[in-house]
């Protein structure tokens, strides 16, 4: 059995004290990565199960188990929270990225909302393996405001790297997930683009670093990692007259036979997904911004061209803004 390191999940951890919302859907710890326990001792994957049910989505079987412990929610709705960010992420793919998956849902007493994530490529049989922690006092709505388990299953799509590409894991689902969702229809297109003016800033180079591949921080791996993907969406749609973005190289890596139960190198990944637009856009890119870091976008111009502002708190949209369309197209769904 091949047990890679597991990716844990905390995009937002950062704004715990300003957005209240988030606060009760993420743990406080920003490790970006733990080893995988030793067999010899009691593995997440190894929980006692008490409940479970397959749903089939985008082409996959999905194994949710429950471990003992309860919830206020009844199992039905934690099924159908777990089934709409699978099919979040099946719409975006064009299908589901592995043919078997396994959920195993952890009741956490005295608790409430989504309190964790963390999936892991190839555990007993199953392509990926995630385990929720999800407190007992959970409601509906958290579910329905919950961001983690669509940010697990992108983890899905893409191969394991090494753990100086963390970046690209992380960056790629904090950026694909609201875009998903928003494609899916279950969040607005202004939501996206508030969360991702407020949070872009964060992943700009600080003096003195060196690139993505070699700055390991927290505000590096989410959000320096969400900017490149970011800006990689942008130029594809720019040299392709907008027929093209970052979606379609991440299908190309599906295609190729890529997910995270494979492991591939960087290279390999960046060539398969340029080939499917036709562009150099992503190795050209990762040399400036994943090899060295180049000067710090200019995030305002670029708002301004897309067409976005923030008034008041609240995102208004110019639709005679140059790269309008290229914005209008990132969250509408892709046939
Ligand atoms: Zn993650």
């Amino acid at each position: 059995m091949t047990v890679q390191t597991p990716l844990r999940c905390h995009p937002f951890a950062s704004l715990l004290t300003s957005i209240i919302l988030f606060a009760s859907l993420c743990g406080l710890s920003t490790s970006s990565a733990q080893p995988a326990p030793p067999h010899h001792h009691h593995a997440p994957w190894d929980t006692p199960v008490v409940w479970s049910h397959t749903i089939h989505e985008g082409g996959a079987n999905i194994q949710i188990d429950f471990a003992p412990g309860s919830l206020e929610i009844s199992r039905e709705q934690v099924v159908n929270w777990i089934d709409t960010a699978a099919r979040a992420v099946s719409e975006y793919y064009g299908r589901f990225p592995v043919p078997r998956d396994r959920v195993l849902v952890i009741p956490v007493p005295d608790r409430r909302g989504v309190l964790s994530g963390t999936t892991w490529g190839n555990v007993d049989g199953f392509p990926a393996f995630s385990r929720m922690r999800l407190g007992q006092h959970t409601t509906a709505q958290d579910l329905v405001a919950d961001w983690t388990m669509t940010h697990e299953f992108v983890h899905t799509a893409l191969p394991s790297l090494s753990p100086n590409h963390h970046w690209l894991e992380e960056g790629l689902a904090t950026y694909v997930e609201p875009i998903a969702r928003a494609q899916l229809g279950t969040l607005t297109p202004q939501f996206v683009w508030k969360e991702t003016v407020q949070g872009m800033p964060q992943g700009e180079p600080q003096p003195g670093e060196q690139g993505l591949d070699n700055t390991h921080t927290w505000a590096s791996t989410y959000w320096g990692g969400a900017l490149f993907c970011m800006m990689a969406d942008i130029a594809i749609r720019e040299k392709t007259g907008n027929r093209k973005g970052l979606q379609d190289g991440l299908r190309g890596i599906l295609a190729a036979g890529g997910s995270i139960a494979v492991d591939w190198p960087i290279a390999k990944v960046i060539t398969v997904a340029d080939q499917a637009t036709g562009t150099r856009v992503l190795a050209d890119l990762y040399k400036k911004m994943g090899q060295s870091a180049s000067a710090p976008t200019d995030l305002d111009s670029l708002w301004n061209r897309l067409g976005i502002s923030l008034q008041n708190g609240e995102v208004v949209f110019n639709d005679h803004a140059p790269l309008a369309p290229i914005r209008e197209a990132i969250t509408t769904p892709h046939p």
